[in-house]
Order: structure tokens, then sequence, then C-alpha cells
């Protein structure tokens, strides 16, 4: 029964910390390399944007400064123009001669600097066909040297003529710029990991201290020591209410094992006494009886106690199954002041019959919402605890009235009372004050107020008692539901009503 309590598992990959950790982690590398690939696109995107419009710039410069002439041999010839006087204007077309390519319409190279040499420059049929189609292009090539360049080429009409011209500009620094970014961004990247998820496994061995606590802690629980409540932690977080929602089971647990246990003990203490009674009667009988009535004798006693352990163990039945849930509660509303009326009627005979009155005082209508035949069952139990514990000429009052959002029950009766010390334990199973005058055959089972205290309990009511040796016992019990009546003038409250009134 006692099981071991788990340990921790061996394996680390099973910790719900590291399970946590790793999650984070993989989840945080895939969101780092992710983002890592927009910013890089996004760069590229915009250099190509900006490159693309510097060489479109560049193109109408070259519109300024740039002009074909025709030489004696018929040979085209580029001349370009521009204020030698000005240093600016000498930059730009140095730097518009740096790396470019001028053919005529046949594919003959022009202008050839040895800037554009290095890359891979067009045959004379693609010039041809360039020029022929009009097809203008942008790419990127790589000169021999490794160096990116992106290259615009077009077509300059100028008169008849048609001339192709590529321009280059060279993208190293773009190049170089992309190259440092994805080197620094992707060593950033295992630091960012191995440095959150220290972090994380930090702060999940936090979180999850309280759990490791809690584990602990339950480790002492076992069937033979339910005691231990784990002290909740004060912050109102979920894993308080849960704390609180194990100490409750526990709780449960514990008055479970213990009802069972106490119930073991009892039963088997309360089916001793009369087996033991029969069976020395039966024995005595064996023996010494010699005579039919004295073996009559014998057997009629030994039935009397069969008699009693029956009713012990209908009572007993009764009650479990009560308090394993098996009687449900059939709820509905009734007036339970005609039910309580109705229940002291049942009395009256055996009360009238010991000279005992019985009297209805309460309210004369009174509804409420719960189960009329454990309410029944309940003033029934109380009324016979009433009636057997009263001496001649006393007597019992029973009432029934609204209290608030409640309807007060009381038995209250004139009879033997029950002594101080024995108050706190009528309740319980099996528990019967004993007294110099009872008679063993008409003791009760001891059951009856347990099974009242259940259907109180079950309602979700109180059940309270005033007693004291000799001067009588009044059992209040406050059951909630009542239900409201608008008030007529016969509801109005009725004491000592005459025809409720007996008096043997
Ligand atoms: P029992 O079947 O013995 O009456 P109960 O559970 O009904 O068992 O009651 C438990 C004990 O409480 C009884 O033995 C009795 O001594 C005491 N008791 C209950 N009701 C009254 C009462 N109205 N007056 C005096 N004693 C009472």
């Amino acid at each position: 029964m006692n099981a071991e309590p788990r340990a921790m598992p061996k394996r680390i990959t099973r910790w719900l910390r590291f399970r946590l950790t790793f999650g984070f982690a993989v989840v945080l590398a895939a969101l780092l390399c992710g983002m890592g690939f927009i910013f890089l696109a996004v760069i590229v995107s915009i250099q190509a944007d900006q490159m693309a419009e510097t060489l479109d710039e560049e193109w109408a410069l070259l519109r300024g400064h740039l002009d074909f002439t025709r030489a004696a041999d018929g040979q085209s010839r580029a001349v370009w123009t521009f204020n030698r006087a000005d240093p600016e204007e000498q930059s730009t077309v140095a730097r518009l001669r740096g790396t470019l390519l001028i053919a005529d319409a046949d594919g003959r190279v022009i202008e050839l600097p040895e800037g554009f040499r290095s890359l891979r420059t067009e045959t004379p049929d693609q010039i041809r066909s360039a020029v022929a189609t009009g097809r203008t292009s942008l790419g990127v090539r790589i000169a021999d040297t490794g160096e990116p360049f992106l290259v615009r080429t077009g077509i300059r009409i100028q008169g008849e003529s048609r001339f192709y011209i590529a321009l280059g500009r060279s993208m190293a620094r773009q190049y170089d710029f992309r190259r440092r970014f994805t080197f620094a961004y992707f060593i950033m990247v295992p630091l960012l990991l191995l440095g959150a998820s220290s972090i994380g496994w930090l702060v999940s061995k936090r979180a999850l201290q309280p759990v490791a606590d809690l584990a602990k802690e339950t480790e002492a629980i076992s069937g033979s020591n339910l005691k231990v409540r784990i002290a909740s932690r004060g912050a109102g977080d979920e894993l308080d209410h849960l704390i609180e929602n194990f100490n409750r089971m526990v709780a449960r647990l514990e008055k479970a094992f213990n009802q069972t246990r106490q119930f073991s003990t009892d039963v088997s203490h309360e089916l001793r006494t009369p087996l033991t009674v029969i069976r020395g009667h039966l024995e005595v009988a064996l023996m010494t009886a010699t005579t039919e009535s004295q073996y009559r004798e014998a057997i009629a006693t030994a039935l009397t106690n069969v008699e009693r352990l029956s009713g012990t163990v209908r009572a007993l039945l009764h009650l479990s199954q009560a308090e394993s849930g098996q009687t449900a509660l059939r709820k509905e509303v009734f007036d339970v002041a005609q039910l309580a009326r109705g229940a002291a009627e049942q009395f009256r005979p055996l009360a009238e019959a010991g000279d005992i009155s019985i009297s209805y005082e309460g309210s004369r209508r009174c509804m409420l919402l719960a189960d009329p035949v454990q309410i029944e069952r309940m003033l029934l139990n109380l009324l016979s605890n009433a009636v057997k514990y009263s001496r001649a000429g006393g007597s019992i009052r029973l009432s029934v009235r609204e209290a608030g959002a409640s309807v007060e029950l009381t038995v209250s009766d004139t009879g033997i009372g029950i002594p101080k010390e024995a108050v706190p334990h009528i309740f319980e199973r099996f528990y019967r004050v004993r007294r110099a005058s009872d008679d063993d055959a008409d003791e009760g089972y001891g059951l009856g107020l347990s099974f009242v205290s259940w259907i109180v309990e079950a309602h979700g009511g109180t059940i309270g008692v005033e007693s004291e040796a000799g001067a009588g016992a009044t059992f209040r019990v406050t059951i909630p539901g009542a239900v409201k009546q608008r008030e007529s003038k016969g509801d109005k409250e009725e004491h000592g009503v005459s025809g409720e009134r007996a008096r043997a």
C-alpha cells in the first residue's frame, strides 16, 4: 500500500526544467536565424536599389559628356566633352571612363578601359544582337579579381548610328558590408542563445522550485501519515491554488481513511458483543438445560440478540450507503411544516402510551428545497430519540420556522438529557450514553444521530444540541434552501396549535 515515492528522473532530458529551457532555446534560435535572413534580404534589396539608382544617374551623366564622331577611316570614336577647368567634371568623367565598354552596332569595341576588361565582356555577336533588339540589362558580374560589379547595358542612338554601352560599378563595399553583417550576426546568434539559455535555465529553476518543494513535501504523505499539510506560499498563484486543492484532497482522504479504520473497529466490536452473548446462552443451554422451557428461553435470548445483530447490520448498511454517496439526494420544494406535523403524528401513539405529550409549534406553512424523504427520516430519528429518552409526564415540542434563507427545525424534549461530557460524541457512530437504568434490549444501535448528521451535512446545513443531564435535550437543525412565500394571513406562526397538540 505504501508505494515508495518516486525520485526525480535520472535522465536530465526528462526534467521539465531541461525541456522548458531546450524548447525556449530552439524557438529563440529559429527566431534569431529567421530574423537574420530577413535583415540580410532587406539589406541586399536596399543596396540593389541604391546601386541601380546610382547607375541610372551615371547613365544620365554619360549623355552630357559622351559624344561620337566618325573618323576618316569610317570608324566611330568616343569623344568626351567636359570643362577641363572644372575638377569635379574631370573626376566624374574619369570615373565614368573607368569601368565601361563602348561598342558600335557591329560589335566593334570603341572604348574598353582596364577596369572593365577584367569583367566578362560581351562578344561582338552579343553586342550586335543587343543593338538590333534594343535590349537593355542590369546584373552583377564578378571580375577576375573576384570583385563584384553591377553592370547596366543599353543602347545610345546618335543620328543614324547606334552604340552599345555597358556601364559597371563596383559593389565591393556593399558585398563587404553584407559579409561583415552576416559574420557579426551569426557569431552573435550562438552567444545570444547561450546567454538566453543560461538565463532560461536559472529562471526555470526559480519558477519550478516551488513544484520541486511540493514534490518533496508530498513524499512525506503516505497511507499511514495523512496528517501532513503543505504550507501555502501566500503568493495567491496557480501553485497556491494547487496546494489548497491538494491539501483539501489529503484532508478528505484522511477523513475517509479514519472513517474506514474506525468503521472496522466499531463494527467488529458491535458484532462481537451480541455474538458472545448468543454463544454464551447457547453453550449454557447445551450444558445445563434439561427441560423444554429452559431450551426455549435460551433460544429466545439468542433470537433477541440475532435480531439486534441484523438491526445493527441494516442500520450500518444504510449509513455506509449514505456516507459513500450511494444515496443521492432528490431535492424538491415541499412544505416542511406539514411534513413535521405528519412526523409528530406518527409518534403520537407511542408517546401517548408512555404518557408523553407531543406538540407542534411553528409556521403553518414553510416551503423548503430539500430531499423530503431524508428530512422526514431525520425528524423521525430525532423524535424517536426524544420519545425514547423521555419520562412519563414529559413533553416533546417540534417546531419549524424560516430563518433567513434557511429553515430551522427544532426537536425539544423534557427527558433525561445528555451528560455534558457525552454531548460532543453523540453524533459519532455507535456512541451511546451508558445509563445504569438501561435495558439492553431496548437500547438503540448508536447510529441514529450519525445518520441525522449525514442528512444535515448532505444538505449543507448545521445541527446543534443543547442539553444537560436530567434537564431534557433540544436538537436544532438549520437547512438552507428556504423558498420564500408571499405571506398570507394563514401563514402566520401558530403556537401550541390545539389541533396539533396531544397529551396522553
Ligand atoms: P441510539 O440509537 O442509541 O439512540 P443515537 O445515535 O440516536 O443512538 O444517539 C446517541 C446517544 O445520544 C444515545 O445513546 C443517547 O444517549 C443520546 N441521545 C440522543 N438523543 C437524546 C435525547 N433526546 N435525550 C437524551 N439523550 C439522547
